[in-house]
């Protein structure tokens, strides 16, 4: 059986299987990207998704200092698009 890889959220510090959470990826030009291939270069930051932690994420600013960097209001539209995408 192939080993799950596990990430923690951000938000929540929930620890998950790396394809249930969200990847936020810095590049290196210092674009944020929402990564759903999970395959971006860059450095990542992982979000589970839910809508509680995602609204906890932005008013905390928890992803803006993992990434160490603003996030724009575009960002997490696209973030949110991608947890509804999911159902959530
Ligand atoms: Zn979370």
């Amino acid at each position: 059986m192939k080993k799950k890889v596990q990430r923690i959220c951000v938000g929540c510090s929930a620890k998950k299987d790396k394809n249930e959470l969200i990847r936020i990826v810095k590049q290196k030009d210092g674009i944020i990207r929402v990564d759903k291939t999970g395959k971006l270069p860059g450095r990542g930051a992982y979000i589970c998704g839910e809508v509680d932690c995602f609204n906890k994420i932005k008013r905390t600013h928890k992803l803006e200092n993992a990434l160490e960097t603003k996030i724009s209001e575009h960002v997490y539209e696209e973030i949110r698009g991608v947890m509804i995408e999911q159902g959530k």
